[in-house]
C-alpha cells in the first residue's frame, strides 16, 4: 500500500458520491492541485473532523492509488489551520467563490502550486476578517495571474519602458500591460484607455501583500475592464462566478 502523505489543503470544489462519499478538488500546499475521494466522508466525524466543502481548510491525509486519478483521502482535520468565515455574508460568498474558481482555472493538476496555496489562503483570511470589495478582488486577480505566469505591468510602458506622465495610458492584453500615449499609435492591437489613477492603483495593488490590502484604493471600472479583458484572453471559458460577483460588487458600490 502506498505511504500516507500529509499536507495542508483548501477545498476548491466538492460533490457527493454514492451514499456517503465525497469527491473533492483540493489545492494543497505541498503537492499542487489534487482530486480525491473521501470514503464515508458524509458520516464519519472521526476521520473527517472537517467537512469536505468549498472553503474548508484542512490538514489532509491521503494515499495515492496506483491505478486511479483520485487520491484516497484517509483523514481531514482542522489541526491549527486558520478557518475561513465566508458563509454568513453574500459579498464574501461571491468574492470567495470567485477566488476558488479563478484558482482552480489557473492551476493544473500535479504542478507546483505553493504560491497559489499561500495567496489563496491569505486572501480568504483577509476576506474572512474584512469585507468583499474591489481592491481585494483586484489584488487577488493580479496575484493569481502572477503565480500563473502572467505578471501584468501597470507602472511602465511595455514598449519604451518609460513611466507615463500623462493623464492616461493604454492597456493592451496582448502586451501584458500598459503602453504610453506616445507608443500607443505604434501598437495595432485593441487597447483600453486607463486613467493614470487606475493604472497607479493597479500597480500598487499588484505589489502589496494581500493582508495589507484592506482599505486600499481600487482601480475604477476602466481598470476592472482591463483585468477582465486579459482574463478572457487567456481562459477558454467565462468564469461561472464572475457575473454574480460583478452584480454584488456593483450593487454595493
Ligand atoms: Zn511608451
Amino acid at each position: 500500500m502506498p505511504a500516507e502523505e500529509t499536507t495542508p489543503a483548501i477545498v476548491l470544489r466538492a460533490r457527493d458520491y454514492a451514499e456517503s462519499d465525497r469527491i473533492v478538488t483540493l489545492l494543497t500546499r505541498d503537492y499542487g492541485k489534487l482530486g480525491g475521494i473521501g470514503k464515508g466522508a458524509k458520516a464519519s466525524r472521526h476521520r473527517f473532523e472537517r467537512k469536505l466543502e468549498p472553503f474548508s481548510h484542512v490538514m489532509l491525509h491521503f494515499r495515492r492509488r496506483p491505478h486511479g486519478q483520485l487520491v484516497f483521502i484517509t483523514r481531514a482535520e482542522a489541526a491549527d489551520l486558520a478557518q475561513f468565515r465566508i458563509e454568513e455574508d453574500l459579498g464574501r460568498i461571491a468574492l470567495g467563490s470567485y477566488m476558488l474558481e479563478l484558482t482552480d482555472t489557473l492551476t493544473a493538476e500535479a504542478s507546483e502550486a505553493n504560491d497559489a496555496y499561500h495567496s489563496l489562503s491569505s486572501a480568504l483570511a483577509a476576506l474572512s476578517s474584512g469585507c468583499a470589495d474591489a481592491a481585494l478582488r483586484q489584488a487577488f486577480e493580479l496575484r493569481a495571474l502572477g503565480w500563473a505566469g502572467y505578471g501584468l505591468e501597470f507602472a511602465r510602458c511595455r514598449v519604451c519602458s518609460n513611466v507615463a506622465d500623462t493623464d492616461s495610458v493604454y492597456f493592451v492584453a496582448g502586451r501584458g500591460g500598459v503602453v504610453c500615449a506616445r507608443c500607443h499609435d505604434r501598437v495595432a492591437e485593441g487597447a483600453i484607455r486607463l486613467r493614470a489613477e487606475s493604472a497607479a492603483a493597479l500597480a500598487k495593488l499588484g505589489a502589496m501583500r494581500i493582508d495589507e490590502v484592506g482599505g486600499a484604493t481600487p482601480a475604477g471600472p476602466d481598470g476592472a475592464l482591463a483585468i477582465s479583458r486579459f482574463l478572457n484572453s487567456i481562459l477558454d471559458r467565462k468564469l461561472r462566478t464572475a457575473e454574480f460577483l460583478d452584480s454584488i460588487l456593483n450593487g454595493a458600490g
